[in-house]
């Protein structure tokens, strides 16, 4: 069934306030103990990397340090794509080749003995670094830094990376570690920046681009950097709203000192995921920057201490093998509802366990459970129910004991690696009693333990009122009156949007009251529900239902657009006249659905009609990210608005790097591909285009 995007949004919306917190990806690693990791410790790595836009290529020159820790004759980098230009060696001795995604050094090694090698490169990376018209940047994990910096695959090896990067001298770059030095010149400036620690490969990285930055400081002094696009200044506050509390609150609770020399997070344009812990420098997706009005829907709150809390777990006490995932994922998500606690109170807390556990426990019903130590587990069973073994072991063995064994098992591991076994033994020598039944339970168990779930649920007494609340909702409107009154006066924003899911599909004689009063709470997110739960409008709530167009969320302002103009036909003009001038989300939601209403109201600014298809049209142009263009593409589909340049974008578009828009994308160009007209045209502007795109399209014609 095709339908409008901005109502899948909707649904997605309706239990959850972070949206993008499902893009966090399945990432897990099969990573085997290659030979390689007995033989060889890669100490450091010296490099200068320069990424050079126009090309989509790096070149470089690397230097490593590395220990031989059993006699052999070979050992090798990963380094697919990678061209060898130049080896000048300080040990002459050894050979340097590439060959089958490797650089591979060949020498008598000596055990215990210390070598050095070094050689220039150029990449072209196919994937892990990526290149936009205003920024380049990585992503390691999952991807593999060795794409553009040889280096180990395997997280088993911490190596100390010290790398300088040439960019244009305009540009800003983030990278891991301090910034030792900047040297200026006309074109090309150098940026050095320098790692104290070691850190596994994957968590290497960089981003250049237009940036600004303000600093904060921690409690513990350490200097974090908040960068925002340049041009985009007005909406820092709220996008980093909470972070200095979000770091206080996370080094404290922990227990253990932030472990690394300072801490930066920056937006950007494309980015696949919601964020990445890239070690003290996070990368996030720009579909997080908003105004105060888009923090309501959409803020970067957990995404913002999921990230950081990897810092510690993932990036100083890293997983031995994908089976001890949870100990990443598992761990930041855990802290990341702690910290929102922290923000948004227990309720919260406990409304966003109970959600997670609904989900799981049906999975868990239906056969699909998944135990947390299983290397292929989906992203629910390690970041939920990760976050949930983690719930039950901390009530099972007290705050006390939870936090002495978490402080434990940082100190010993710190800059290793570790086993879920590791962990449980830390904690169980605070306990002074063995896990077992929780082991068996939580991480080798693939059916999620609800009696349990339920037995810490009923701990809060919101989660009791909300559960009582839920099972009247067979039971009749009037026999419910005393609960909905009681619900809607609390200060509880999820019981009020339970009374609102209710009243739907009643007789508006009888939910008339219930309503006007869900209207009045003035709550935000209770109107909301009322915005998401009600199609059709009674007249005795038009007023009401008008005023939702004002709320500081735009998501119900698009919602209730929409509505209105379907429902009060002859004032569609009114309302296309009151939001005319507002943008939205990040993905211009409210004005690409006010351009797709105005262009199909028929009687509304004739004159403008070009002008307004032209702006939709412009969409879907790379200069904008995915999540404007993937909207973009949806109403100049459903308007029949194709022409060259949209039809290119979308051509653009179906080889995009993050699957799902370039899965969307292609879906609606294969839609075209079936049409006569649509079919010529796409022929047509083949012919003007370059190699890959026709090596592309050609591919694609003949799957249709
Ligand atoms: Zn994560």
């Amino acid at each position: 069934m095709k339908s409008n995007h901005w109502i899948e949004f909707v649904t997605l919306f309706i239990y959850n306030k972070v949206f993008f917190s499902f893009l966090f990806f399945i990432i897990s690693f099969h990573t085997s103990y290659s030979q390689q990791i007995e033989k060889v410790d890669f100490i450091d790595v010296k490099a200068t990397v320069q990424p050079i836009f126009a090309e989509k290529k790096v070149k470089a020159t690397a230097s490593y340090t590395f220990k031989i820790l059993k006699k052999c004759d070979s050992i090798y980098l990963d380094a697919p794509n990678i061209y060898l230009l130049n080896t000048k060696n300080f040990n002459s001795q050894i050979k340097i080749v590439s060959k089958n995604k490797k650089i591979w050094l060949f020498a008598d090694f000596k055990v215990n003995k210390t070598y050095k090698i070094c050689f220039s490169y150029e990449a072209i990376p196919k994937k892990a670094l990526y290149f936009f018209k205003n920024q380049i940047w990585t992503q390691g994990q999952g991807k593999y830094t060795s794409n553009w910096l040889p280096s180990i695959n395997d997280m088993n090896d911490k190596i100390e990376f010290n790398i300088s990067y040439i960019i244009p001298s305009e540009k800003k770059i983030v990278a891991n570690g301090i910034l030792k030095s900047v040297t200026k010149n006309e074109k090309f400036s150098t940026w050095e920046y320098k790692m104290t620690k070691p850190i596994s490969s994957y968590l290497v990285a960089f981003a250049v681009g237009d940036f600004s930055k303000k600093i904060i400081k921690s409690k513990t002094n350490t200097l974090i950097e908040l960068y925002y696009p340049t041009n985009d200044s007005l909406h820092f506050e709220p996008t980093y709203r909470f972070s200095g509390e979000i770091f206080n609150f996370l080094e404290s609770e922990i227990g253990f000192k932030y472990p690394w020399v300072n801490y930066k997070q920056v937006p950007l344009h494309d980015f696949m995921y919601a964020g990445m812990e890239n070690t003290t420098a996070t990368f996030f997706s720009d579909n997080f920057i908003v105004d105060s009005t888009g923090f309501n829907d959409r803020n970067y709150i957990n995404v913002n201490a999921h990230e950081l809390a990897h810092q510690w777990f993932g990036n100083l006490v890293t997983e031995k093998s994908g089976s001890d995932h949870w100990l990443h994922e598992g761990f930041a998500s855990y802290y990341a509802l702690l910290a929102e606690k922290e923000i948004f109170g227990e309720d919260n807390y406990y409304w966003k366990l109970y959600q997670s556990s609904e989900q799981l426990r049906s999975l868990s019903e239906e056969g699909k459970g998944e135990a947390l130590n299983d290397p292929g587990a989906s992203s629910i069973t390690f970041y939920e129910k990760g976050a949930w073994a983690l719930h039950i072991l901390r009530e099972k063995v007290g705050d006390e004991v939870f936090k002495k064994g978490i402080k434990n098992y940082l100190f010993k591991y710190q800059f290793q690696n570790v086993k879920i076994k590791d962990f449980l033994i830390e904690i169980e020598l605070v306990y002074g009693m063995n896990l077992n039944d929780f082991e068996n339970d939580w991480i080798n168990q693939t059916k999620f333990q609800y009696e349990q779930v339920y037995k810490s649920l009923m701990k809060s007494k919101f989660m009791r009122d909300y559960l009582n609340l839920l099972s009247l909702r067979p039971r009749s409107i009037s026999s419910k009156t005393f609960d909905f009154e009681k619900a809607l006066s609390s200060s509880n924003v999820f019981l009020g949007q339970e009374v609102v899911y209710q009243l739907q599909n009643e007789s508006i004689s009888q939910t008339l009251p219930f309503y006007k009063k869900a209207f009045q709470t003035n709550n935000i997110h209770i109107r909301q529900a009322i915005a998401m739960s009600m199609n059709k409008i009674p007249t005795e709530l038009k007023t009401d239902y008008e005023s939702l167009l004002d709320d500081k969320s735009y998501l119900t302002q698009e919602i209730a657009l929409g509505n209105l103009c379907a429902n009060f036909y002859g004032d569609r003009l009114s309302y296309l006249n009151k939001i005319d001038t507002v943008i939205g989300f990040r993905d211009k939601n409210i004005r690409q659905v006010w351009l797709f209403m105005a262009l199909i109201t028929e009687d509304y600014k004739q004159e403008k009609k070009d002008l307004y298809a032209n702006e939709l049209k412009q969409y879907s142009s790379s200069i904008y990210g995915y999540a404007v263009r993937e909207k973009a593409f949806e109403f100049i589909d459903y308007l029949s608005l194709w022409d060259h340049e949209t039809i290119y974008n979308l051509i653009n578009a179906s080889q995009h790097h993050y699957w799902r828009f370039r899965a969307s994308s292609r879906e609606i160009l294969n839609k075209l591909l079936k049409i006569d007209t649509y079919k010529k045209q796409i022929i047509l502007l083949s012919d003007t285009m370059d190699d890959k795109n026709q090596s592309f399209l050609s591919k694609l014609m003949k799957e249709n």
